[in-house]
């Protein structure tokens, strides 16, 4: 007789449990901002995305508004069909202009876009070549596609090196993070980009926690590495993050951009996005171009906490972007850290594996423009009250 399918699950879930890698949710009350309301109560939040502050910027709510005035609320079909509608096609040039390269296309998130870009371009006699610890949306991506994936260590451009010397037939890709999400260090972009060029590589940055947040004027980790179309042919940001709305986009040449059109899977078999979304990011995209403060903010507030931390003597990782994260080891440790600081007002989640590797669950502190060096102060003292406990 077949047992149910509530009874199978059961036990692993027990057994997730038990080895504290059980992941629960929170119910947000308010908008999204630094200061929020869960459960009532309030909590300074150290672990969301929204690095510059536009989540829930006036702008953006107003534009917002006025696109869902304009346009609707649904796109209404995938974007081949009808739903590729004009702010769509507004923001898809304006994020080529911001980010100097000849096209840009919209994808409805960037786990989406990964999938897509490396499915349409790996063949199955192509090796795809990726950070040991880039995005899970990479990873998966480059499995989906049927190419051979092999992960490199950590940023190890000599061990890349190696293995692109013994390329057999096929095309070799490379793909890294730009900053990568959990450690919050940049990879070393300009020697991988040299090494991608004398073995006749593809690049592909997936800069997600790098466009809006670093370079000196936003344009992220290629801006700040100083690299060009040709170094990285393949750049994927995302919206959900520094833009503070929702989606995400791949920029390259026409070329790679008509293909992606042609046979990104994730791209054709899907709904567009809410043209109001669009509308909405199109206003945030000006605010990341004119209001270089909020970068200047993030720098200030990293520098501050990295010196109060360190004179605390936290064990921090080396990280010069808004990522942050305070290593533990242990999951049940991070999770209690995670717990004590809650009760202090303060919500930073515990990262545990399988999100990072085993042995090295972490608090992932991130910053937003909209912090204050008060709060920095506040996140400080409160670090020392429950790692002070600890030791006692
Ligand atoms: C968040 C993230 C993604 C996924 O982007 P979404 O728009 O949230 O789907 C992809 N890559 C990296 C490196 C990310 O951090």
């Amino acid at each position: 007789m077949a047992i149910d399918l509530a009874a199978r699950l059961a036990p692993g879930l027990a057994e997730r449990r038990q080895r504290h890698l059980y992941r629960s949710r929170r119910v947000i009350d308010g908008a999204q901002d630094v200061e929020l309301q869960c459960d009532g109560k309030p909590l300074l939040s150290f672990c969301s995305n929204d690095y510059l502050g536009l989540a829930n910027h006036p702008a953006l709510i107003q534009a917002m508004q006025q696109g869902a005035q304009r346009y609707g609320v649904g796109s209404g079909s995938s974007h081949l069909i009808s739903g590729h509608s004009q702010p769509h096609h507004a923001l898809e040039e304006a994020l080529a202009e911001f980010t100097q390269r000849p096209r840009a296309l919209l994808f409805s998130s960037g786990y989406m876009a990964n999938l897509g870009v490396i499915s349409a371009l790996a063949a199955k006699q192509d090796t795809v070549h990726e950070d040991r610890i880039n995005h899970a949306s990479l990873i998966d991506a480059a499995r989906l596609s049927e190419s051979t994936l092999r992960r490199y260590p950590h940023n190890d451009v000599d061990v890349l090196a190696k293995r692109l010397n013994k390329q057999d037939d096929g095309h070799p890709f490379i793909v890294t993070d730009g900053v990568f999400s959990m450690d919050g260090d940049i990879a070393p972009l300009q020697q991988i980009a040299t090494v991608a060029t004398q073995h006749a590589a593809t690049l592909m940055v997936d800069d997600a926690h790098g466009i809006g947040v670093i370079g000196k004027n936003g344009r992220g980790s290629v801006e700040q590495c100083q690299l060009s179309l040709h170094d990285v042919p393949i750049l994927v940001g995302t919206l959900g993050k520094a833009f503070g709305t929702f989606g995400a986009f791949v920029t390259g040449s026409d070329e790679l951009i008509e293909t992606l059109i042609q046979h990104a899977r994730s791209y054709i078999y899907t709904t567009a996005l809410p043209p109001a979304v669009a509308h909405a990011t199109l206003t945030s995209l000006k605010l990341i171009e004119t209001e270089h403060w909020r970068r200047e903010q993030l720098q200030t507030l990293v520098k501050r906490f990295r010196k109060g931390a360190e004179q605390l003597g936290l064990n921090i990782m080396p990280s010069t972007t808004p990522i942050q994260p305070l290593l533990v080891g242990s999951s049940d440790e991070a999770l209690r850290i995670s717990e004590q600081l809650q009760q202090r007002g303060i919500l930073i989640s515990a990262i545990r594996p399988p999100t990072i590797p085993a042995g090295t669950a972490r608090l992932r502190i991130t910053f937003s423009a909209n912090h204050s060096e008060q709060h920095i102060d506040r996140l400080l003292a409160a670090l020392e009250s429950v790692i002070k406990h600890d030791a006692a």
